[in-house]
């Protein structure tokens, strides 16, 4: 007798997409087998007839509220949110705080998540302004701890204010973070824009007047992501440090990510799902600062140019850059210097994904599996325990009705009061999730009123920080 049984289902498993069905026990999936029609005996079966089963989707890239910004979403109704939306693996920040080392700064995320966990869980270590030394060098004993990734950004993003850490690494630290990361076999996410036009951007649009939000992109502008991805690239490479861009959001970036990937440098990028549905464009709607995250978005061949990437495989993952936030506080600031970033897409991300990238641009199953879950876990750590259907594999399935099509409405959601997908045509969504071989939803409700998800230990393979393997 199995624990549970998901039967007659379409199946993307590593050797190929075909009718199988996957058996669970103890939270693990112990075999897959073609499908027989005999019934065999499990304690609870799903049917998923003309239903599509993929591994639970993961969410490299979310920053959750706590204490210290109370007015984002915490780890609770983040994560409830993300089962709905079919990702059963959360990976949050873990922000160093000026006077404060790294391991401060994942007490503070442990202390966020635990107890409030939906999904399993994880983070990144933000090393911040001015880190000194000791901090530094505590990367490799994190990494021995199970943390196997770091984020550094190289702009203070936005014009110096009291609200705003500055998160700004010069490069000279970078230098010694690479080093350390590269010797302990974690991989560097970043943010890279190139501060010193992004400031001088600034000053620039402030002398002639066009402050409002929807000359965002001019600021963060293609010419700073491609500066700043070859300033970045020249560095790891003089170091053998693996890097993970985060957000790409231009060409320029994703150019840049092929070129040194053909190199045969470990370079990785990631962009978002709003990055390759919207343009600055969008910025002049009303209220358009709803679409902004930072860098910003930008032009129609950037977009075509991410997909691209997304499909031929120069953009490994799909992301959100999750701050969940009400409606009030998204639109509240109209400024260039101002506007709130972040995206509270963390619901939306598995289903956009599979109507933009396999209904709409024949991206094969594989591929969607692969952006939406597998390659994060294997560049983050987390493979084969998670992102991938097979025996041994944690349990962590979701579901996709390939069936639904309409336009999607604040009924559908469960996070905050507002979404940019609202009115979005999607066609086929995710239905049923399970976690640890639990169905915490099913047919689109939640079954489970416990936080049970669980602290995720990640370890990556050295196929991923020496060469371009994903
Ligand atoms: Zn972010």
């Amino acid at each position: 007798m199995h624990d549970l049984l998901i039967c007659n289902g379409t199946v993307v498993t590593p050797a190929g997409v075909g009718k199988f069905d996957v058996f669970i026990d103890e939270g693990k999936i112990t075999s897959l087998s073609s499908t027989t029609g005999n019934k065999a005996e499990a304690s609870k079966t799903i049917d998923a007839s003309g239903r599509i089963v993929i591994p639970g989707g993961i969410e490299p890239h979310a920053h959750i509220g706590g204490p210290r910004q109370p007015e984002r979403s915490g780890a609770l109704p983040v994560s409830k949110a993300a089962l709905y939306g079919g990702t059963t693996t959360v990976i949050d920040f873990a922000t160093q705080i000026p006077g404060h080392d790294l391991f401060h700064a994942v007490k503070e995320a442990e202390d966020r998540w635990e107890g409030n966990a939906f999904t399993n869980y994880a983070y990144h270590p933000i090393i911040t302004h001015g880190a000194d030394l000791d901090s530094i060098r505590q990367i490799p004993e994190l990494v021995k701890n199970g943390i196997a990734s770091f984020k550094i950004f190289t702009t203070s993003i936005r014009p110096p204010s009291p609200q705003m850490q500055n998160n700004h690494i010069d490069f000279g630290r970078l230098g010694e973070i690479m080093s350390q990361i590269e010797e302990s076999g974690a991989i560097l996410l970043v943010h890279s824009e190139d501060d010193e036009m992004v400031h001088y951007n600034y000053d620039r649009l402030k002398t002639t007047d066009e402050w409002d939000w929807w000359n965002m992109h001019r600021i963060h502008t293609n010419q700073s992501e491609d500066l700043s991805f070859r300033r970045v690239t020249r560095l790891a490479e003089r170091t053998n440090c693996p890097i993970y861009f985060v957000h790409v959001s231009a060409k320029e970036g994703v150019n840049e990510i092929k070129r040194c990937r053909s190199l045969g440098l470990p370079i990785y990028g990631e962009t978002l799902h709003n990055y390759i549905c919207f343009t600055s464009d969008n910025y002049r709607e009303d209220n358009g600062m709803k679409f902004h995250t930072y860098p910003s978005l930008k032009g129609d061949s950037d977009v075509d140019s991410l997909w691209a990437g997304l499909l031929d495989g120069t953009i490994s993952t799909l992301a959100t850059d999750l701050v969940s936030t009400t409606w009030e506080e998204k639109i509240k600031y109209k400024t260039v210097a101002d506007v709130t970033g972040g995206h509270n897409g963390i619901e939306t991300r598995v289903g956009i994904a599979y109507t933009e990238g396999v209904v709409n641009r024949n991206m094969s199953l594989e591929r969607f599996v692969d952006i939406t879950s597998t390659n994060a876990a294997r560049l983050l750590g987390m493979y084969p325990q998670k992102g991938v259907l097979a025996p041994g594999s944690d349990a962590d399935i979701t579901i996709i009705d390939p069936q639904i099509d309409k336009m999607l409405s604040m009924d559908d959601l469960h996070l905050e009061n507002y979404s940019i997908w609202e009115g979005w045509h999607i066609k086929g969504w995710p239905t049923t999730t399970v976690l640890g071989g639990e169905t915490v939803v099913e047919n689109g409700i939640l079954m489970t009123d416990k936080p049970s998800g669980k602290f995720v230990e990640r370890c990556i393979s050295s196929e991923v920080t020496k060469s371009p393997a994903y």
